[in-house]
């Protein structure tokens, strides 16, 4: 059989990318103040700011939106989707919402009071603030491992189990309402979780009684990490990997925006009669009826296809070689990224990429801000900017939208980040002219320090 791994798919219906020249971004750039989150979307080339919501949808997908029963109560699609969605997670209550962090307010906010401690691996930043709105504490108890860059292990999403008994021990049984496990671990670099961990965190639950619950959104890009890493399942389908890892745990959250393969939704699942009916309460109120959960029906017959279709093995095995394609090529030439490639992401390392920018003028925005102007691509920063002092690191994040880019755009991407590598020394850090008083990231005002660079005469594409 070839070699060559292709995109498992043809292409039926295109949609056109505008190109741009320097001059014109140089212009675009400062009038969205250095921040991607103000560039018109019309004026990016290729767009990697999140692989949320940002998937290309299937044809069969298509064909089952016409198939959409927008009845209110009962509808034809909700079982459709109840039923998919139990044939993967197991869970007995499956509980539709808009979006993940619709489920993580319901799921948080009936199981949890200030003073309770939530463990994580990693929270994802809607899911800590979920879990803080509610009084509650988040705590990430990431392996050691997973806290550095350039370390190559093969399981970095793993949570220290160690850590976790310590932690019930001190806090006690009954303050930790639930422990939470997320696949792949997000903000930690796409990485996965091993079976293993999962079940070694499952045995310190089940030996206290406290519910373990997953956070699932790329639940599929980690069975396929499982897959290929981990012994013992590399005959396994990924559906039976991610089968076995569910069972394991009591429920979980999940964003359709991402391995749901959906623009919109999200569902609760769990096993628990009692909190259940305490979640559709609250359903009623905030979302909608428990048969459609804030969607409309013609989402949930999408979701019930797209979850099925990414835990494909030609699809997922497409995805991850894609994303590792683009890590491995830039790494090779001495990029600095969240070492191996995760799924979804790629993270260049901005600290180590801008040496001579100091943390204070913000690397990340400035590298983020060099890959729009040398390519037209749009990434994002997780660090300085994104988290102010507590940032850990100044990463720069190039999600990739499902089934959306071809080779020929990464091997696109790979070159724009190898020109924007070479000329590094002229970058120029950037500092805030605007910050609101949370979540600054998205609508903060940023200038060059020291006003714009020209750059030398002959590269204006
Ligand atoms: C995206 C995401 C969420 C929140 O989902 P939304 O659909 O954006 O509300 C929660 N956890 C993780 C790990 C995510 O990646």
């Amino acid at each position: 059989m070839p070699k060559t791994i292709i995109e498992p798919f043809r292409i039926k219906s295109v949609e056109p990318i505008r190109w741009t020249t320097r001059a014109q971004r140089e212009q675009l750039l400062a009038a969205a103040h250095y921040n991607m989150f103000l560039l018109p979307a019309d004026d990016v080339l290729i767009d990697l700011l999140t692989d949320s919501g940002t998937g290309a949808m299937s044809t069969h997908q298509w064909a089952a939106i016409m198939e959409g029963d927008e009845s209110y109560a009962g509808s034809r699609s909700f079982e459709r989707f109840r039923r998919s969605v139990q044939d993967i997670f197991g869970y007995k209550h499956v509980i539709p919402t808009h979006q993940g962090r619709a489920a993580e307010r319901i799921l948080f906010g009936i199981a949890c009071r200030k003073g309770m401690v939530v463990p994580n691996n990693t929270h994802f930043d809607t899911t800590r603030a979920n879990v803080e709105f509610t009084g509650a504490e988040a705590v990430d108890l990431l392996t050691a491992e997973g806290r550095q860059p350039a370390l190559a292990h093969p399981f970095k999403g793993n949570m220290d189990v160690t850590a976790l008994e310590a932690l019930i021990e001190r806090v006690g049984r009954e303050q930790v309402p639930l422990v939470m496990l997320t696949v792949t671990n997000n903000s930690g670099g796409g990485q996965p979780v091993a079976m293993e961990n999962v079940r070694a965190v499952s045995a310190v639950c089940r030996r206290h009684g406290i519910p373990l619950y997953f956070d699932a959104c790329r639940f599929a890009e980690n069975a396929w990490f499982i897959r290929l890493r981990e012994p013992g399942y590399e005959h396994k389908t990924p559906k039976e990997i991610a089968q076995e890892m569910f069972s394991y745990g009591d429920g979980c959250t999940m964003s359709a925006k991402k391995d749901g393969m959906a623009n919109i939704g999200g569902f609760l699942c769990t096993n628990d009669d009692k909190l259940a009916q305490q979640e559709k309460d609250l359903l009623i109120l905030t979302e909608g009826y428990p048969t459609y959960g804030g969607l409309a029906g013609r989402d949930l017959e999408a979701i019930a296809v797209g979850v099925q279709e990414a835990l494909e093995e030609d699809y997922l095995r497409y995805r991850i070689a894609s994303t590792a394609y683009l890590g491995n090529h830039i790494a090779a030439a001495g990029v600095p990224i969240v070492q191996p490639p995760g799924g979804h992401a790629i993270y260049l390392d901005a600290r180590a990429f801008l040496p001579h920018i100091p943390v204070e003028q913000f690397p990340g925005v400035a590298l983020a801000a060099e890959l729009y102007l040398e390519g037209g691509v749009r990434s994002v920063e997780i660090g300085t900017l994104m988290f102010a002092g507590a940032a850990q690191m100044d990463l720069v994040r190039l999600a990739i939208p499902r089934r959306v880019y071809t080779q020929s755009h990464v091997d696109y991407l790979v070159e724009v980040i190898l020109e924007v590598w070479k000329n590094r020394e002229r970058i120029r850090g950037l500092r805030l002219t605007h910050e609101a008083p949370f979540l600054r990231h998205f609508t903060a005002h940023l200038e060059p320090v020291g006003g714009v660079v020209a750059r030398p005469a002959g590269n204006t594409a």
